[in-house]
Order: C-alpha cells, then structure tokens, then sequence
C-alpha cells in the first residue's frame, strides 16, 4: 500500500515523505471498517488510490499551508485527515453529523501524533450561525456530502472574506457545478475555474468545484435541513 501511495504521490508532483503515515491511516480505516461501517472501499490499493492519493489531489489546487481548514461531513476524515497529514501546519477542523466516527477519528488522530485538530459533532447548516464557528475559516473543504448548491449553503457561512470553498466533485460534475452559480453569489461567493484531475494509477477524473468568499453571508443562511433540501437555492 505504501509503494502505491509513494508512486502516486510522485507522480501528482507532492512530496512523499509521509506516505507512511497515509498507509498507517489506510490500514487503521480497513481494521475500523470490520466493526464500523467506514468505507465502502475494501482493498488495499484501492484504499490507497481512491482516498489517499484522491484527496491529496486537493494540495495541488489550493496552499492550505498553515491555513485554518474545516471539513464539512469529514465521515472517516475525507479529505481532511489526508491534508493535515500531507501538510501539518493546516489547523484542522473536522465536522460532522455522526458521532461515532468523529470518536474513531479521535483515536486516529491520536495514533499518528496529529496536533491541531479540532472535532464538531453537529450538523453543518446549525454549527454556520453559531458565532464562533461563523465566517471563521481560511478553507472549507467537503467530499461525497451534498450537491454543489447545497454544499455552498453548508460551506459558505464558515468562511473568511477572502477565503476558499474547495468542493470535491465526480469528474462529470460540470452542469451541476455551473448550476450552483446562482446560489454561490446568493451566500456572497464568487465561483472559480474547477481543477481536473485524473487519480494516479487509474483512469477516474475528478473534479475539485472552487469559489471565494467575497461577502458576508445574509444571516438567513444556511437554513434549515428541510428547507435546503427541498428548495436549493
Ligand atoms: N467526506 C467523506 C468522504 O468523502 O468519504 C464522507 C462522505 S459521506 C458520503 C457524507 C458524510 O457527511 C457523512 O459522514 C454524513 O454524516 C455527513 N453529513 C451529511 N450531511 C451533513 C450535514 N448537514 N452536516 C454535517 N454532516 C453531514
């Protein structure tokens, strides 16, 4: 698993020297997955590819370095956990609806000595309006959580002015991203060009959706559950 992990590091231009600790995460993730349901990924390298070398991808699409980053529906900690191994100095937040991961993760982050990381137990569109959480952030990220108009009501409240919303996407994601305009400039985002990529040692192209917080979020955002769901703005 390492071996993959390092070839596809290399190839993506990014350093390889925590590759241990990637393949140290994907065996933790496959043992966890016996009692919890974790993954639907179950082997090895496909471990390695489809979540290590795919979510590291984001490092070659923003500088997170020493950013204060927050993964919106992280599950078993994708991407967040990857990019704070990949890039220490990021001060992580993970959050989550489902309680019983954000525990797992606890014990991982502990197992890999990962230092500022922080673990929200709520729900995204409840934890934007809370004060100290509101237009907080550098970089939101998210992966497999919600669609791109959705995911901008979830994410954009957390951030910045100036700061980075980073949606990881299918690569056929095009119509649903340029949808999602609308709505980034309703929560006072602006979008930006998507970065494609190709996961290495296989042949699935990924998308990473990109805008910026250019103003502050109309308080009324995000709303609630039912409301975001049924009427997408
Ligand atoms: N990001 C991870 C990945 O790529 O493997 C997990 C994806 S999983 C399909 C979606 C995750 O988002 C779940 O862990 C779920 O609990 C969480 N989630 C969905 N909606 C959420 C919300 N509104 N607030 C917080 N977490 C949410």
């Amino acid at each position: 698993m390492e071996d993959v992990i390092i070839q596809g590091l290399t190839e993506m231009g990014l350093p390889a020297a925590r590759a241990a600790d990637l393949a140290t995460y994907s065996r933790l993730l496959l043992e966890g997955n016996r009692v919890m349901n974790l993954t639907s990924v179950t082997e090895p390298e496909d471990v390695a590819r489809m979540h290590m070398l795919d979510c590291a991808a984001l490092l070659n699409c923003a500088d997170l370095c020493g950013k204060t980053v927050l993964d919106v529906g992280t599950g078993a900690g994708f991407p967040g956990v990857v990019l704070k191994i990949l890039e220490p100095s990021l001060e992580l937040t993970l959050l989550d609806s489902t309680e019983k991961r954000l525990e797992w993760l606890k014990d991982v982050c502990r197992t890999l000595h990962l230092e500022n990381v922080r673990f929200i137990h709520a729900r995204a569109e409840e934890a934007a309006h809370l004060e100290e959480l509101r237009e907080h952030f550098d970089v939101t990220v998210s992966r497999a959580v919600a669609s791109m108009s959705i995911l901008a009501e979830l994410c954009l409240p957390f951030l910045k002015i100036g700061g980075q919303l980073l949606a990881m996407k299918a690569g056929n994601s095009g119509q649903e991203i340029s949808r999602a305009a609308t709505a980034i400039v309703t929560l006072g985002g602006e979008p930006e060009s998507t970065y494609m990529y190709t996961i290495p040692g296989t042949d699935v192209v990924r998308a990473v959706a990109r805008a910026v917080k250019r103003r502050p979020t109309d308080p009324r955002y995000p709303r609630r559950w039912a409301k975001i769901r049924n009427s997408p703005l």
